[in-house]
């Protein structure tokens, strides 16, 4: 058989954690294993911020040696290294993500984008760090984005028209304030083209997203003449987000930029059910799990087909979307490390995709967060809950782990 043809598999778990010592091994067992009781997870989400707020004794010392550990690079961009070093061993690349969230006020907004520059600046420095994430909520008062995106939904035309419309609805203070978050936005994307390392910006809740994209765009098509530096996240739990890549791709191909896009299903579905339950408006969430697999695939698919003007990353544990990609690669004769293919996986998670993926050539990451702990609480909840259910991620993830540590008999 053709050595580029055979088909990938994950089910090795010897690849999956050679970079984890036995002692790890033990340590990750537990916490997937605590994090598949409900009632721990959803006592720690209602305790934890709590503690944290309070200065507990050994709150930090408790998360630090558990959740942090598994999921978080390390408090500084510093610590970050060892992980990396780490990774390049085995062919697997990082994407850096200051993780610090939900901090308002224009000082905090300047020492994110500081803290981005800085981030990018180190990124340049590594061999394997060929991207970083953002979060425009880290520089841009949620307020602010929240009345654009409404004012975005009430008017009429294109993403773009929308968006010039409803910035010119502010009033002078708001305009003046939305033009520093423009400017904070273009002075990472400038310094990000200027070292190569290519910004990948996160989709957050969608009563914010209108305004995130329409930035997000205007950014692709000042630093996406010849390759992609911006990347727009679409979450295909929303039932609108494939039509909204190829509106992309439309728009793209007219004014002749490649067009970034890392597909993922979202890590919003609750709260974003609920709002709309609570604020009575048609959830903008698929009507089930198999309607959004169907539209990732196909996103996945889209991009594939478009590969000379898409540069797409596939940022997802479910292995037979991630095993579909590299089918529709083999299948259009691709090489595996396309330059415009990329698979990512959270730090912590999927060690069997990516490992496994890195072993066969593919292009692929971990993505990385780091921070203080109190900054990181947010994402750490969202991975908890993310974990806690043993019908899904936690019970693959244990089950894996289990096989490892009875292969090498620990
Ligand atoms: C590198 C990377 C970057 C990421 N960046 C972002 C980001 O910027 N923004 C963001 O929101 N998330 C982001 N995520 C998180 C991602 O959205 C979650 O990891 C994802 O929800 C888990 O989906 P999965 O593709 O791994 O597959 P699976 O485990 O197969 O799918 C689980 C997901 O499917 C969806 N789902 C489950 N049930 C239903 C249902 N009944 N109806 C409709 N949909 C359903 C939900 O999104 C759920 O989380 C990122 C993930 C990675 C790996």
């Amino acid at each position: 058989m053709n050595e580029h043809k055979a088909p990938i598999s994950f089910e090795n778990t010897q690849t999956a954690f050679a970079y984890k010592s036995s002692e790890q091994l033990k340590k990750a067992h537990f916490l997937f294993s605590s994090m598949g009781k409900p009632w721990l997870v959803n006592l720690g989400l209602k305790v934890t911020p709590y503690a944290i707020k309070w200065h507990l004794p050994f709150t930090k010392t408790v998360i630090r040696s558990t959740i942090f550990q598994q999921f978080v690079g390390g408090e500084t961009l510093e610590e970050t290294a060892k992980v990396a070093d780490k990774l390049e061993e085995y062919n697997v690349q990082v994407i850096l993500d200051y993780g610090v969230e939900g901090k308002e006020g224009e000082e905090n907004f300047e020492h994110a984008r500081d803290e981005f520059k800085k981030v990018i600046d180190y990124a340049a420095t590594q061999a394997n760090i060929p991207f970083m994430s953002v979060k425009v909520t880290g520089f841009a008062r949620f307020a602010l984005l929240e009345k654009l995106d409404t004012a975005m939904n009430a008017a009429e035309g294109t993403l773009m028209k929308r968006y010039l419309h409803a910035v010119e609805l502010l009033p002078p203070a708001e305009k003046e304030e939305w033009h520093r978050v423009r400017s904070r936005m273009l002075h990472v994307c400038e310094e990000a083209a200027a070292k190569n390392i290519g910004v990948l910006i996160d989709a957050e809740e969608t009563w914010i997203q209108d305004p995130v994209d329409a930035l997000t765009i205007l950014m692709m098509d000042t630093f996406n003449k010849t390759k992609a530096v911006v990347f727009n996240t679409l979450q295909l739990y929303r039932h609108d987000r494939l039509q909204f890549l190829k509106d992309s791709y439309d728009a793209a191909a007219e004014r002749n930029f490649i067009l970034g896009s890392k597909l993922v299903r979202g890590a919003y579905m609750e709260k974003e059910r609920e709002r709309a339950a609570a604020m009575n408006y048609p959830s903008p969430i698929q009507p089930d799990k198999e309607a959004c697999d169907n539209d990732y695939n196909a996103a996945v698919k889209f991009c594939i087909d478009h590969i000379n003007k898409i540069s797409v990353i596939v940022a997802s544990h479910n292995e037979s979307s991630n095993l579909f990609t590299t089918q529709l690669l083999d299948e259009n004769s691709l090489p595996h490390n396309h330059p415009h293919v990329h698979f990512s996986q959270l730090y912590g998670m999927s060690d069997h995709i990516t490992f496994n993926l890195a072993k066969a050539g593919f292009s692929v990451s971990k993505y990385l967060p780091f921070g203080p702990i109190k900054d990181v609480i947010p994402y750490l909840m969202r991975r908890a809950e993310e974990n806690s259910s043993v019908a899904g991620q936690t019970g693959r993830e244990l089950a894996l782990i289990k096989k490892e540590m009875d292969r090498r008999n620990v």
